[in-house]
């Protein structure tokens, strides 16, 4: 599904930010160039602010899904409220990593109204792994230790789902286990009909099985099956339920397919290979990602293809 694809023309992101905090915490360097997708309903997408955002708007205020990186916070801001000027109540994190979290502490500054307060909500093994990075208190450090923790998620959920209303829609968060990491989250707006992913789904792009961080193959395949269960086709299989990954374009129920079978495959390539007793450096030589190579990697990928093998590899050895 390529026709709601990107845009070309990519627009100067705005630098009038009503969010005070934000503005402030904006570093001194050119703001990135952000774009706005509406995808279905009343959620929209945001693109170039590191990992893909996505907002729900509503009479209630804004839900935000991830919140890019920290030097593109005050820019990802001033998009949102283009959207909508209503406060922003919740800040899900499908992950840890910097591009999905960086603007937390931003977004968490900004929100300053003790009545409309910030929920920052991800799976628990985010934020212990945030907490674990955090810097270590000064000795004899007595003060600043709310402002230590300031961007942590606040609400973490340890279930396998957590749902919530919000704008009139139910909101559903679903913890994918061991995927792209141990902390994955996929969130469904069940009245759009939209599937937010983070980085368990990436078109285009071999998967980052982040196995440092409990990220394991057999995860990431699981993810994309259960994101087939919430999602429909349309009448003429394009539209119908639309997916938001991690970075990329917006897809649906098809490319999701397509990305799954990809796994499958190489995964049992992979796995025939160590049946065979072939080691690791033998199985990279062997390239078996080779036919899908074109498809997914290019000279900028963040992914290479011996990567993404030996992420294979080592989800299958655990
Ligand atoms: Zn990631």
């Amino acid at each position: 599904m390529r026709a709601f694809g990107r845009g070309r023309g990519l627009k100067q992101a705005a630098l009038l930010s009503l969010l005070a905090g934000v503005t402030a915490f904006a570093q001194q360097q050119p703001p990135p160039a952000l774009e706005t997708l509406r995808v279905q309903n009343n959620v929209h997408a945001i693109f170039g602010a590191g990992g893909n955002v996505t907002v729900q708007i509503g009479a209630d205020g804004v839900l935000v899904v991830d919140s890019g990186v920290a030097a593109s916070a005050a820019a990802l801001a001033g998009e949102i409220r283009k959207l909508s000027n209503g406060p922003i109540r919740f800040l899900i994190n499908t992950h840890l990593h910097a591009d999905h979290t960086g603007g937390n502490v931003a977004f968490s500054r900004a929100a300053t109204d003790p009545m409309q307060p910030l929920n920052i909500v991800a799976n628990e093994h985010v934020l212990t792994r945030m907490s674990a990075a955090l810097p270590p208190f000064q000795a004899g450090q007595t003060t600043g230790g709310a402002e230590r923790l300031r961007g942590l998620p606040i609400d973490e959920y340890f279930t396998p789902s957590k749902d919530l209303r919000f704008n009139g829609e139910a909101v559903v968060l679903y913890h994918e286990a061991n995927a792209h990491t141990d902390g994955d989250t996929v969130v469904l707006f069940r009245g759009s009909d939209v599937v937010s992913t983070g980085d368990v789904f990436t078109p285009d792009a071999y998967p980052f099985i982040d196995v440092a961080n409990g990220g394991t193959i057999q995860g990431e395949i699981a993810a994309l099956n259960h994101i087939l269960l919430l999602t429909v086709p349309g009448h003429t299989q394009e539209g119908g339920t639309y997916v938001v990954p991690g970075h990329g374009r917006i897809c649906d129920e098809a490319d999701v397919v397509e990305f799954r079978d990809m796994l499958v495959i190489v995964r049992d390539r992979v796995r025939d290979m160590i049946n065979r007793k072939m080691t690791l450096e033998q199985i990279k030589a062997a390239r078996p990602t080779r036919d899908y190579d074109p498809g997914y990697v290019t000279t900028t990928s963040f992914v290479k293809a011996d990567q993404f093998v030996e992420s294979v590899y080592k989800g299958l050895m655990k």
